[in-house]
């Protein structure tokens, strides 16, 4: 059995601190870009920069936001091995492996592609993309994406290191499920090597909990940078777009979700929504649901009650594969696109919509701003101009905040869902106050 992480102290009282950093980088953040707007690319090279740029926004803020960030990076491989390794030793057989790694994907693929329904229906009635302005001058390249062989030849590792090194998640996840059974296969020396890496994954699970005490600091740096630096002046004529946008994954978040919570997993929705926040918050101010992955593994067991062996394997996998925030966006997005082209898009059109923003979805690394780069795919595929992204960039980084949130939203999920189902989850702790 994996050792329960360090108890969290004061779970409620720095929650609230970090939901505070939030609200006051987005005040200090809309402050400083209405005192000191971006400047306009296209009205040629930007004056000198103002004091307030210079030291503030990409001073401080900057300093401060990103050395938070690498500190919840730097943690996230160390965490993934050593927790999925204890994990995969807990269940002990390959059955159970097999039979948790099915239901899992079976989850996420379900929930995504029920997240594009929802927003490929919801862009098709309010038709965000009616009479939008389409200036000529609106470009976008987008990458070949690689063959299939060789996405499926990437999972496998040749050099852990090597894997380890470049943040590979889904070659990592597959070594540490492997070595993970070879340990309970291995008798005693696996049995002692076990309690090692089980005493390893306690101290980096405290390791996790001192760098969530930086958290209202680092909170307030990214999203008062993120404000400050993305002006306003793009949003008014995305309004309806980002608006839909936020709305549909607001839905998907509060509605769909704790709907599938209480109807699969006969699960009370009300401890999840409450317990994610600081999860939330977390996703929203860094976009990125790899850096993300120890806030919410540790939520996940503290707070939502699933066991290890259960949360070590689906929240990685989710960071990685499960996106049903960008997969909303891209669903959007591909309407509002074929709306400004004045393309009208066919039944089949829409069903390869929702195949393929799934699959693009699954591609997209949990970092910043990559859902964009793979709605390429999604518009090729149904033979919209890929230009169309360049209609939408300007205001994507908000939306990537957002739509991280759920995508982590969606990782915890099926976490419970699983869990549960597999008798590994903990109603007790589940319906805890304490841990909030
Ligand atoms: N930023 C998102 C994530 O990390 C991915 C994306 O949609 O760009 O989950």
């Amino acid at each position: 059995m994996a050792h329960a992480p360090a108890p969290a102290p004061s779970g409620r009282a720095l929650t609230v601190k970090i939901l505070a950093g939030m609200a006051l980088g987005i005040v200090a953040g809309v402050i400083l870009s209405l005192a000191d707007p971006p400047a306009d690319p296209s009205a040629g090279p930007a004056v000198a920069d103002s004091w307030a740029r210079q030291w503030l926004t990409d001073g401080i803020l900057r300093v401060v936001g990103q050395a938070f960030v690498r500190l919840l990076q730097v943690m996230v491989i160390p965490l993934v091995l050593v927790s999925l390794i204890c994990g995969a030793a807990a269940m002990e057989d390959v059955a159970k492996v097999g039979r948790v790694g099915v239901k899992t994907l079976v989850l996420y693929l379900a929930t995504t592609a029920l997240a594009i329904i929802l927003a490929v229906a919801a862009a098709l009635l309010v038709r965000p993309g009616a009479g939008f302005p389409l200036a000529a001058d609106v470009e976008f390249k987008a990458e070949p994406p690689p063959p299939l062989g060789d996405v499926l030849l990437d999972i496998v590792p040749s050099n852990i290191f090597a894997a380890m090194a470049a943040g590979q998640m889904l070659p990592i996840i597959l070594f540490a499920i492997l070595f993970g059974l070879a340990l309970t296969m291995a008798g005693a020396p696996g049995k002692r090597l076990l309690a090692v890496l089980q005493d390893a994954n306690a101290v980096v699970m405290s390791l996790v909990w001192l760098v969530m005490l930086l958290a209202p600091v680092g909170v307030f740096a990214l999203v008062a940078r993120t404000f400050a630096t993305q002006g306003f002046g793009a949003f008014a004529p995305l309004g309806k777009y980002a608006g839909l946008v936020i709305l549909v994954l607001a839905l998907h978040a509060l509605v769909v979700y704790p709907a599938i919570l209480r109807i699969l997993g006969r699960i009370d929705p009300r401890p999840f929504l409450r317990k994610m926040r600081e999860v939330q918050v977390f996703a929203f101010s860094t976009a990125s649901s790899n850096a993300t992955i120890p806030v919410n593994l540790r939520v996940v067991e503290t707070g939502l009650g699933v066991k290890n062996s259960i949360a070590a394997f689906t929240i990685p996998l989710g960071a990685t594969v499960n996106m049903d925030g960008t997969a909303i966006m891209q669903g959007v997005a591909t309407v509002f696109v074929a709306q400004v082209y004045g393309v009208d898009l066919s039944g089949s059109q829409l069903v390869t919509v929702v195949l393929t923003a799934t699959l693009a979805s699954i591609g997209t690394a949990g970092v910043p701003g990559v859902g964009l780069i793979m709605l390429a795919m999604v518009l090729q595929q149904v033979g919209l101009p890929v230009a169309g992204i360049g209609l939408i960039i300007g205001i994507d980084r908000l939306l990537d905040m957002a739509r991280t949130a759920v995508n982590v939203t969606g990782d915890s999920l099926v976490a419970c869902i699983v869990a549960r189902s597999e008798g590994e989850w903990d109603a007790g702790v589940y319906g805890d106050r304490a841990g909030d």
